[in-house]
């Protein structure tokens, strides 16, 4: 069933039993697909709406980095340009880097010994419907460079890549310092051109405080790829991962995946941060009044859990004038997120038509009033 040997950076093959072609995953469905022959197998395995299991972190990370069975082997390519660690589609032996267009080398290729991902969100927008979305995008973009613009039509600058995340679920406990503001109105007297006159003024008085307060945190999503913009991944959630399913290499066929660049320690400092500014929020809460000041916090953080999950991206990067501008579209969803170069050309002359057109109303209005 898998001839990995001979095609050493694509994820495992799965033959067609009608006429032995490829079959790749069909998005928004369970089932393989025959490009050829359109026969349809079901994926095996699939365990949706199962119960979602996550693993301990502090045991994870005791217990001498993981045993075997949570570890899997994969073979990547590096790109040179990047450094993005990302598989190969089914019988793909060249293409460019789906994060920033550069050819891959395929000499580059390398194995490493990863956490496995336990779970995915399979794609569900097909490579057309990602394709029709990438060119509404880019015809909305005024004073984008025709050569954008042409670049859109090329289906195959859009690559479906199933980007790598983590996800922390803790308990947490902070105590903090501060202090509570509140506003009192004073009285106060002037003397204006001679007469006293009476004003009132709000001034806020501080009081310090202290205190405890506890929040459970399920689910915090963390990138754990370098290669994508993070202000952009994060306009692609929501992510619906109530239909997380367990990972199954058949919903890779026919998709690139990356291999995660963030750790999962380094992934959990990225969580503790997010549950941070959560923290801040409900410790203004806890102080009350009409003011907070927050001097310290300090959070312990326990029960601690993670999945490694993949979440699915139609991507498209393109060059231009040496630099890399990135379009992005949620498998699940649809959701549109990209950077866009801006033609100072157009925008000159459209500056400069406004400034005429400006002139030529100026003048007849002045020639006919
Ligand atoms: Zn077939
Ligand atoms: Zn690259």
């Amino acid at each position: 069933m898998s001839d990995e040997a001979t095609d050493p950076i694509s994820v495992k093959h799965y033959k067609c039993e009608n006429c032995g072609a490829d079959l790749t995953y069909a998005p928004g469905t369970a089932n393989l697909k025959c490009d050829y022959c359109g026969t349809e197998m079901v994926i095996t395995d699939d365990s949706a709406g199962g119960r979602v299991e996550e693993t301990d972190f502090l045991n994870y990370l005791s217990e001498n980095n993981i045993d075997d069975e949570q570890k899997t082997v994969i073979h990547t390519v590096k790109c040179n340009s990047c450094g993005a660690l990302t598989t190969l589609a089914v019988h793909v032996t060249s293409g460019d880097c789906a994060f920033c267009s550069t050819p891959l080398v395929v000499e580059n290729s390398q194995t490493c010994t990863v956490i496995k991902p336990r779970y995915l969100l399979p794609f569900k927008i097909i490579q057309k419907d990602a394709l029709s979305a990438y060119k509404q995008w880019i015809k909305k973009l005024w004073f984008a460079p025709n050569k954008i613009k042409k670049y859109g039509s090329t289906a195959d600058k859009l690559s479906g890549v199933y980007i790598p995340y983590w996800t922390y679920d803790a308990q947490t406990g902070t105590d903090y310092r501060g202090e509570r503001g509140t506003n009192h109105t004073e009285t106060y007297t002037v003397t204006v051109n001679g007469k006293r006159e009476t004003r009132t003024r709000t001034v806020v008085h501080w009081r310090p405080v202290s205190g405890y307060v506890e929040k459970f945190f399920d689910d915090v999503l963390v990138l754990a790829s370098t290669s994508l913009p993070n202000k952009y991944t994060e306009k692609l959630e929501p992510w619906d991962l109530e239909n997380l399913v367990q990972f199954n290499e058949q919903y890779l066929s026919g998709f690139r995946s990356e291999c995660y660049q963030i750790n999962l320690r380094n992934g959990f400092e990225t969580a503790k941060s997010v549950m941070d500014n959560a923290i801040r929020v409900l410790v203004r809460q806890n102080i009350g009044g009409d003011h907070q000041r927050i001097h310290s916090l300090l959070t312990s953080h326990s029960d601690i859990k993670f999945k490694h999950i993949l979440l699915p991206i139609w991507i498209s990067a393109y060059r231009f004038n040496n630099n890399v501008y990135r379009f992005m579209i949620n498998g699940r969803t649809g959701e549109v997120q990209g950077e866009r170069p801006w033609s100072w050309v157009k925008i000159t002359l459209a500056s400069l038509s406004a400034v005429a057109l400006a002139g030529i109303i100026y003048y007849y209005w002045r020639m006919y009033s």
